[in-house]
């Protein structure tokens, strides 16, 4: 049987269980770019002829989903890059998802964007259709690490696109950062910070660069022509990192994610909280309290299924209560609030105090993990190595 085509026990559409105190968040998904670039493992492709017909089978997966939830607080449209739709079909796109959709009139509205693309045009498109939050792909300001990583943007437009953003009115900006690059040093990495903090965006998100398989960056690693920095650099890197943007006013409030008070990225806090979040688009996530769904990743296949009627789920899954116990403890280990232990014991059954004391103590003594107003926290030390802390 083609699980595709499994119902759920709801029936047809699935409806969210709302097991969670937050509301629901909703994510679309551009999987389009100009072109990949060289550390790039997501999936999205360069082949902007199918944007019409992807557009069209958005819509009809919207119609699916209508009535999945009373209300959304949040809508994240991400990709791939957003900003590659022309201005109209976004404004349209986003102006249709709330026709469909109940997004509350204070809902935290996102769109990321390359820097390339932004111009006035864009930006009063955007603010027309009630977007409030932008999240723009820099990376780095220096020009020839961008080059290196294959970004169709330069420093200069990355300041223009700050600048214009903030002019449009768009007062909520975030900005993409990457350390960890070859060839890149701690003074490198700590320039483009500064740059970055100079322009004062809300949000900052520093991601360590990953190899991803199959890309032309793997490739050049494969073939010994780029070195990546060892584990101690790495860790002076996420470190530095959060020093440095701590004594300028931002909260480290996850292991990649910083911001001033306030500022702090409402979606993303839901897949970090286990609250449900609807997701639209070829490789998107959806959960409802329970249960985990995915779309089929091509958007050739995605544009099919909807096209002749059949959902574009490629596959769900049920999480156990230990599943659901274990993801929580990986997640909240990677966010500076940490894990309040009196929800995690109603939540999951378990009393992490009695049970996990002697573990616990051991973290503690280590520096890694503090036990402070019903919470338990990673330290900064911690944070560098939160995926481990879950393993508790
Ligand atoms: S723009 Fe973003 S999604 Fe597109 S290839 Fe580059 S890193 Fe990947």
């Amino acid at each position: 049987m083609d699980k595709r085509s499994i119902p759920n026990p709801a029936g047809n559409p699935l409806h969210a269980v709302q097991e969670s105190d937050e509301l629901p968040g909703l994510y679309i998904h551009i999987p389009f770019c100009v072109r990949k670039c060289a550390y790039c493992g997501f999936y999205s492709v360069t082949d902007r002829s199918q944007i019409p017909d992807y557009l069209e089978a958005l819509r009809r997966e919207m119609d699916f989903y209508r009535g999945w939830a009373a209300f959304f607080d949040t809508l994240y449209i991400g990709g791939g890059t957003p900003s590659v739709l022309p201005a109209a079909e976004l404004e349209k796109l986003i102006t249709d998802t709330r026709g469909t959709f109940a997004i509350l009139s204070d809902a935290e509205i996102t769109v990321e964007a390359n820097p390339a693309d932004i111009d006035a045009g864009l930006l009063t498109a955007l603010r027309r259709t009630g977007v409030n939050r932008i999240n723009i792909g820099i990376q780095s300001f220096d020009d020839g690490i961008l080059a290196f990583l294959g970004r169709r943007h330069d420093r200069e437009q990355a300041v223009a696109a700050v600048t214009a953003a903030r002019i449009a009115g768009i007062e909520n900006i975030g900005i993409d950062l990457i350390y960890g690059i070859p060839g890149q040093g701690m003074d490198a990495w700590l320039a483009t910070l500064r740059e970055a903090v100079a322009l004062n965006p809300g949000h900052l998100s520093c991601y360590q660069l990953t190899l991803e398989d199959g890309t032309p960056l793997a490739e050049q690693f494969r073939r010994g022509k780029v070195v990546l920095p060892d584990d101690s650099l790495q860790a002076d890197f996420f470190c530095n990192t959060s020093e440095f943007l701590e004594d300028n006013a931002y909260i480290h409030y996850e292991v990649s994610n910083f911001a001033r008070p306030g500022r702090e990225s409402r979606h993303n806090r839901k897949y970090w909280n286990h609250a449900p979040y609807l997701g639209l688009g070829p490789a998107a996530h959806s959960f409802s309290g329970r249960e985990r769904r995915w779309n089929r990743r091509a958007v050739n296949a995605y544009i099919d299924d909807l096209a002749s009627g059949r959902t574009p789920v490629e596959s769900r899954e049920i999480l156990s209560d230990k599943q659901l116990r274990l993801e929580a403890l990986f997640l909240g280990f990677r966010t500076r609030r940490g894990i309040c232990l009196e929800t995690f014991g109603i939540r999951y059954g378990q009393d992490l105090l009695t049970e996990k004391r002697d573990m616990l103590k051991r973290l503690s003594e280590e520096g890694l993990v503090e036990i402070r107003d019903g919470f338990l926290r990673p330290t900064r030390a911690g944070m560098a190595v939160a995926d481990s802390l879950a393993l508790i």
